[in-house]
């Protein structure tokens, strides 16, 4: 068992709530830290506060990630990443999402562009682990990619797409 010493109490588990959904409610959102505040300030109510937990404390950022299917980071131009990693409802939309194809400098998972904070982005690597070319997603967001690829992967067309030909 991991060892946590002040793990987040009731009231700070609530205020993650909020902040699953207001990442849930933007799918992927990008901005600065007093932005961030009012988003959260509009869903706690104008009597909560919007920073119960400080949003680079690393326990908010591992209950979002682990358990709620969300990510936070602030990134190296000190802006705020707050993205849904639930995966697509359906086969088709799965599809679709795969394959959108929105450039290298962009996220394939949340499709936020780093044109101007490249090293916020990785290269995803295929199975064999050779870099796949321009094809790009945020590393907390690559696991999230994974499962949106291998929902994908159950439509018949698209998985013969994928499949190498010889
Ligand atoms: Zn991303």
């Amino acid at each position: 068992m991991a060892v946590e010493p002040r793990p987040l109490n009731a009231e700070q588990l609530a205020f993650v709530a909020h902040v699953q959904a207001v990442a849930v409610k933007h799918r992927r959102w990008i901005g600065e830290h007093e932005e961030l505040r009012a988003l959260l300030q509009a869903s706690v109510g104008p009597k909560g506060d919007p920073e119960l937990v400080s949003y680079t404390d690393p326990r908010l950022q591992a209950e979002l990630q682990t358990h709620r299917d969300v990510a936070l980071w602030q990134g190296s131009d000190r802006r705020f990443r707050l993205i849904s990693l639930q995966s697509p409802k359906s086969v088709a939309a799965a599809v679709i999402h795969a394959e959108n194809d929105p450039g290298p400098d962009t996220c394939r998972f949340c499709l936020i562009n780093e044109a101007r904070t490249p090293l916020e982005l990785e290269m995803v690597k295929d199975g064999a682990g050779s870099p796949i070319n321009n094809v790009k997603v945020h590393p907390r967001c690559r696991l999230a990619w994974r499962r949106v690829e291998r929902i994908a992967m159950q439509n018949p067309a698209f998985a013969k797409s994928r499949t190498p030909q010889r």
